[in-house]
């Protein structure tokens, strides 16, 4: 069934788990986290950014997820993943998306503010979540040092008033991750969530999990932290699981055999992380 992330996140909220949102670009790659979150008896959230957008076409990214959702017995929600604009999160209200981002993470203040409100001010009406974004994530092609990363993290007494003025339902929050990590050494400030925690109560979202070590992510999760998203470590999974599937077959023709053990590799690591997560059983 399709659900809205307040719904899903009041829940994991109140029952200390986090819920997965895994990004996706194609079917294979939705039907394996479909899978695993099935396996697991866990809600899922699936997200799209914009360039999956651009890649597979609004309606159809969403007419795939939609109709799944109506056939699986797990609550599913279809989330856009930082869109950039206010038009962008128009386009997927009308697609029939549960809930949506505004990133204005890159903008002053005010101006991040007021385009998240207008976003809120659209979308709640509908029954449709809202997600905001304050400090920065970065993205390892940023290439920045850990000053720079720390000058990026979200303060509490913003986060505080960011949420009071925009009436977002969720706060992606900068606490230590980086966007497009391969491998998980990062540590999160767990002080920091703990501080932001205190300002706010509304449910606090990560970015950038794949970079983060697993106890770093549950400790995080004990405090309030209740949406962690997936992508990178989906990337490698699928990617790895055609060179697989290749180096086994090198004479494979049929785009299923091959597309069919990545789609296997995306089901294993949702299963993995929505164990990290404490969701499985939580459907
Ligand atoms: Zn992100």
């Amino acid at each position: 069934m399709l659900v809205n992330n307040a719904f899903l996140l009041k829940r994991a909220f109140e029952g200390k788990y986090a819920v997965g949102a895994f990004n996706a670009n194609n079917l294979e790659q939705i039907q394996g986290i479909i899978a695993g979150a099935e396996e697991e008896n866990s809600p899922v959230i699936l997200q799209a950014s914009q360039g999956a957008i651009s890649y597979a076409g609004l309606d159809v990214i969403a007419a795939i997820v939609l109709n799944i959702a109506k056939e699986t017995n797990i609550p599913v929600s279809l989330h856009l993943d930082h869109g950039m604009s206010f038009e962008q999160n128009v386009k997927c209200l009308r697609a029939g998306f549960s809930s949506l981002m505004f990133d204005g993470s890159t903008l002053p203040f005010e101006e991040n503010a007021a385009i998240t409100k207008k976003v809120v001010e659209m979308a709640h009406p509908v029954g449709v979540s809202v997600e905001g974004e304050l400090g920065r994530v970065a993205g390892t092609e940023n290439k920045l040092t850990i000053d720079e990363i720390n000058a990026l993290l979200t303060q509490p007494d913003q986060a505080a008033e960011f949420t009071k003025l925009t009436g977002v339902d969720a706060l992606a929050v900068a606490v230590g991750s980086v966007h497009r990590m391969r491998t998980q050494v990062a540590n999160l400030d767990i002080n920091r969530i703990r501080e932001i925690r205190k300002a706010i109560s509304i449910p606090l979202v990560l970015h950038g999990s794949s970079g983060v070590t697993d106890d770093s992510i549950k400790m995080a999760i004990r405090e309030g932290l209740c949406k962690i998203n997936v992508a990178t470590a989906l990337n490698m999974a699928f990617t790895q699981g055609m060179a697989t599937a290749l180096r086994a077959k090198p004479d494979e023709i049929d785009p299923r055999k091959i597309l069919g053990v990545s789609r296997d590799e995306v089901k294993k690591v949702v299963k993995q992380k929505i164990r990290v997560f404490g969701s499985n059983g939580k459907a």
